[in-house]
């Protein structure tokens, strides 16, 4: 099998906690690239990371907030600006392209209303209903968290590999299902061991970690709170920059 790289252009949480990008996840495989979440700060953490946002086929998305999906029209105005030709899929949670436009509109007034130099596709999953978004087979399970929109835990499959993300959510068995077995599960730790409504905190994963069968499982959009404390965690944490090879 082929390498597949999983690199953490953002690890961040909505508030620049440790000065880190917001969520944004780059996964390259074979000629492929592709992103989980693409938060508002993304557009700068690629090109800081020398990474062509041209080059990305499919923008995958958990949820409706804007540091998972608010980097976006920022992505999408760079490629018009830089008059990319090659396909670009958006794929996420019903809802998806009315925010996206309407983010679009507020931030750039008429660029939503403008046609793509290239071929654009939104992409609105069904939970728990698996899709073919290119070359990626991608699966949503449910997640516990407000925005607006359902919010997705993601599970996606290539070339015999697997890659889930918890999204934002507060514990939910779904996550198990998400992560069964998968190369790499990636998860938010927003805080330590204080438990809020519709996050997740070290110490709630800590106790699940049994139920968890990836076989890789780093912690990510973690809080100022976690990340004082984050060398007190038994599990691996994220950083801006980290490359995990499947
Ligand atoms: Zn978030
Ligand atoms: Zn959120």
């Amino acid at each position: 099998m082929k390498p597949v790289s999983v690199t953490f252009l953002g690890s961040g949480d909505a508030f620049g906690s440790g000065g880190r990008f917001q969520t944004c996840i780059l996964v390259e495989a074979d000629e492929h690239r592709f992103l989980v979440d693409c938060g508002a700060s993304s557009l700068v953490a690629m090109k800081k990371r020398g990474v062509s946002p041209s080059t990305v086929e499919a923008i995958l998305v958990t949820h409706l907030h804007g540091d998972h999906f608010g980097g976006i029209p920022f992505f999408l105005l760079d490629a018009q600006f830089s008059r990319r030709a090659s396909p670009l899929a958006i794929a996420g949670p019903p809802g998806l392209e009315a925010r996206t436009r309407a983010a679009m509109e507020v931030l750039f007034p008429k660029s939503s209303e403008t046609p793509p130099r290239f071929p654009l596709r939104f992409v609105e999953l069904a939970p728990e209903a698996a899709a073919q978004v290119g070359p990626l087979r991608v699966t949503p399970y449910p997640a516990v968290h407000f925005c607006g929109a359902p919010a997705y835990a993601l599970r996606v499959e290539y070339d015999g590999r697997i890659i889930a993300y918890s999204g934002d959510t507060q514990w939910t068995e779904g996550l198990v299902e998400a992560s069964a077995g998968a190369d790499l599960f990636i998860c938010e730790a927003y805080f330590f061991d204080k438990k809020v409504k519709f996050h997740l905190d070290y110490q709630t994963l800590a106790a699940h970690r049994q139920s968890l069968t990836s076989r890789r499982l780093v912690l990510t959009h973690m809080s100022d709170d976690m990340l004082a404390r984050a060398a007190e965690a038994g599990i691996e944490t994220a950083c801006d920059g980290l490359v995990v090879e499947l």
